[in-house]
């Protein structure tokens, strides 16, 4: 398939008071303020979690006591007083609006009656978790520019708790320690060089007193590493690069110098990539801690054009965690150039294989295998592609390494490959879950084919991402043929995988790519959110749509379950977003997703919570700027947008609805005001940076040329109804920034 040629952004101004307007959201404000706990929970010290309940989190089925649900992040709940028998009559216990309209991707933590979450912006709330009560928030007032450094929207995926405080680290690179009982702050550190474009989304984990978090940016060009700090001073205690660095430097490790053979000279300049961005898994017994690294930086071609493994890229890696010292690891995509992160959460459990029980790592990886690993040794057990897979022909099980498939190497070829799965991966960050009472794992899989095309004239660029790839070549042209055969190929599924016998069980086929991510209980149930908007019950061991709720917006968070008085309760964050929706445009709208209302929604038995009414929201297209421009001249603008622009504001100049679509900004009609935006950064608190170190006058007069261009097609093909990605993208979606 071909893709369109860039991916637009553009907000209309004054979208953010149209948003506050229309939805009547407080706007944010200070908010570190905090009300003093509630009755609820007025008996225990909040957030009183110790090392021994991380520990045994299982045993206590009240609690959600880590974003996963514990430290083998199963996503599992022990509860069964919602069950198969009972679901339908499960109903909307409490909701909660949220103050921004990105992506929500937090699973909340629940201790002692007490729910702990994260939304957009890495802003912080706790609730009284059997009423929806708001106990305190927290604002970390991350500035709007960062949001260019954040690939793939400015999400953030939860807290870690321990004795008495909460953790978020925050979009620009801080980890922050709350007191649990107020939300003020006790400590912050920088956990970032904040002169490199990083950027964290992750939600930490507390081990032992010491909390790890990692971050994120291999597209634009850092060298990832994971952090542990002490939980009571914030000082730090260990660090573990994922790629070595300068070797005039010294390496910091001898796993760091065996690891610097395996790239060809001057690596490091890049960064190197290998970022740690999404989540952590721990054995206590081992003392092992395992997480995944990404992409190699740049994706397409390493310095002097040389293919090697590029250690420890795209790998599952185990460190000891009281020192951070390396321990294994085992690489999923040796010499990775399509972008298949290794950053889906490493689920831990103890499976039956050749009739004895083996203590294992699984991943759903974005390269379309499902990995179990022996997480004592890191010895590849078994391995089996979950999704349609075109790169590789299979896996060794001796050398562990897969067999490459020579046409997926388009540096080679120079031609563009059409990769199955793509960069989006046959699963992404979107928690799998894994149930030890069915014995399935339960995978969010998708399939997102996406055309690689090498950039022979690449050179790193500041505010830009820097994947080494060919955006302009490979975007969709505005052909409706073109469109529908690249819709037809994006599929999205709830597969439930057999780990042992590596073999799916049952398949549930959804709308469209991009659902959420999973739960399962022993009430013999598994929960998703999906693109779509629904929130849904399925029966656990066969698949059967038990339940569902309009949740009036699509969903990517995994779901969690708690209870509070012994009474059971299931809570899901609504909101969709990350890098599908930016970057695809219309492409996304495949999944009928509708434009973000993000709240926090409850839900319990014969619960009656009524979610408002949607009131449909007149869209108003502006007819466009009737000003002549030159076909050479949006040509041009087309290259451009399509390198600097596409990746947020969607392809082809089609918003996917997060920020604004450019072909309906007031900013087009006045060149003044695009001058204003675009060079001056007069929304840089909205996120959209001064691009004047990017792109010359020139090159921004012609991006404008193109995008009056496109607002003439799409004015003389729909009018002023516009298009359906256009609808979401005129105003109703954008968001207000990090302060609020
Ligand atoms: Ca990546």
């Amino acid at each position: 398939m071909r893709r369109s040629r860039t991916f637009p952004i553009l907000a209309v101004l004054g979208a953010t008071s149209v948003l506050r307007a229309t939805t009547g959201l407080a706007a944010g404000g200070a908010l570190a303020a905090a009300t003093a706990l509630g009755a609820e929970a007025s008996s225990v010290q909040p957030a009183a979690v110790t090392a021994s309940r991380l520990t045994h989190a299982s045993s206590e089925p009240r609690n959600w006591l880590t974003t996963g649900h514990d430290y083998s992040d199963t996503w599992f709940s022990p509860l069964t007083s919602i069950n198969d028998r009972n679901v339908g009559r499960l109903g909307l216990a409490w909701h909660y609006d949220l103050d921004t309209h990105r992506g929500q991707e937090a699973t909340p933590v629940v201790v002692d009656g007490v729910m702990y979450t994260t939304s957009a912006w890495s802003k912080v709330q706790a609730f009284a978790a059997a009423t929806g009560r708001l106990l305190w928030q927290f604002d970390p007032k991350v500035p709007g520019k960062t949001a260019f450094y954040a690939c793939c929207d400015v999400v953030n995926r939860g807290v870690a708790v321990w004795r008495g405080r909460v953790y978020v680290a925050t979009l620009d690179g801080r980890l922050i320690s709350l007191d649990a009982r107020t939300g003020k702050p006790i400590w912050s550190v920088r956990t970032v060089d904040g002169r490199r474009p990083y950027t964290i989304t992750g939600a930490p984990l507390a081990v032992a007193g010491r909390i790890v978090i990692g971050n994120g940016g291999a597209e634009y060009g850092v060298r990832g590493y994971v952090s542990a700090y002490d939980a009571v001073t914030g000082k730090l205690l260990w660090r573990f690069y994922t790629v070595p660095g300068n070797p005039a430097e010294g390496f910091e490790s001898p796993a760091l110098a065996r690891a610097a053979e395996t790239w060809p000279p001057g690596w490091w300049r890049s960064g190197g990539g290998a970022t740690v961005w999404n989540a952590f898994s721990y054995d206590p017994d081992l003392d092992l801690l395992y997480f995944g690294t990404g992409n190699i930086q740049p994706w397409g071609r390493m310095p002097n054009g040389e293919r090697a493994d590029g250690l420890y890229s795209a790998s599952i890696v185990a460190v000891h965690a009281s020192t951070g010292r390396y321990a294994w690891h085992y690489q999923t995509t040796p010499g990775d150039m399509w972008d298949y992160d290794s950053d889906q959460t490493p689920t831990l459990a103890t499976l039956m294989i050749d009739g004895r029980p083996r203590k294992v790592i699984m991943q759903a990886n974005k390269n379309g295998y499902f990995y179990v690993l022996d997480r004592a040794s890191g010895r590849l057990l078994s391995a089996k592609h979950y999704v349609p897979v075109n790169w590789s022909r299979g896996i060794d099980l001796k050398t562990g390494r897969p067999e490459v498939n020579p046409q997926a190497l388009y540096d080679r070829t120079g031609k563009v490959w059409v990769g199955e799965p793509g960069a989006g991966g046959g699963h992404n960050w979107q928690p799998m879950s894994f149930s030890p009472v069915t014995g399935l794992v339960y995978i969010p899989a998708q399939e997102l084919p996406f055309p690689y095309l090498l950039d022979r004239e690449f050179k790193p660029q500041a505010l830009a991402t820097n994947m080494g790839i060919d955006q302009a070549d490979t975007s969709l042209p505005d052909d409706p043929k073109a469109r529908a055969q690249a819709l037809a190929g994006l599929k999205g599924y709830l597969s439930a995988w057999d780990p042992v016998a590596q073999r799916e069980v049952w398949r549930v086929t959804l709308k469209g790519p991009w659902n959420g991510g999973i739960l399962s209980t022993a009430g013999n149930l598994v929960f998703e959110g999906n693109a779509a908007g629904e929130f849904v019950a399925y029966r656990a061991s066969d698949g059967a749509k038990l339940w569902s709720f309009p949740a009036q917006t699509g969903i990517i968070a995994a779901p969690m379950a708690f209870s509070v008085a012994g009474k059971q309760y299931v809570t899901v964050l609504a909101g969709w977003g990350g890098i599908f929706p930016l970057a695809t445009g219309v492409l996304s709208f495949k999944s009928g997703r509708q434009v973000n209302r993000s709240r926090v929604l409850t839900f319990a038995l014969d619960a009656t919570d009524r979610l408002p009414a949607v009131s449909p929201q007149p869209i108003s297209i502006p007819p466009p700027p009737a000003e002549h421009v030159s076909a050479a001249l949006a040509a041009q603008g087309a290259q451009y947008y399509a390198r600097r622009c596409g990746s947020c504001h969607g392809d082809d100049a089609v918003s996917g609805g997060l920020v604004p679509d450019l072909r309906y900004s007031a900013a087009l009609s006045s060149e003044e005001f695009w001058n204003a935006v675009v060079n001056g950064g007069a929304l840089e608190a909205e996120g959209m940076v001064s691009f004047k170190t990017a792109l010359s006058g020139e090159q921004q007069a012609a991006v404008r040329a193109y995008l009056i261009q496109r607002a003439q097609e799409s004015y003389a093909k729909h009018g002023r109804n516009a298009d359906s990605a256009a609808a979401a993208g005129s105003g109703t979606s954008a968001t207000p920034a990090g302060g609020g």
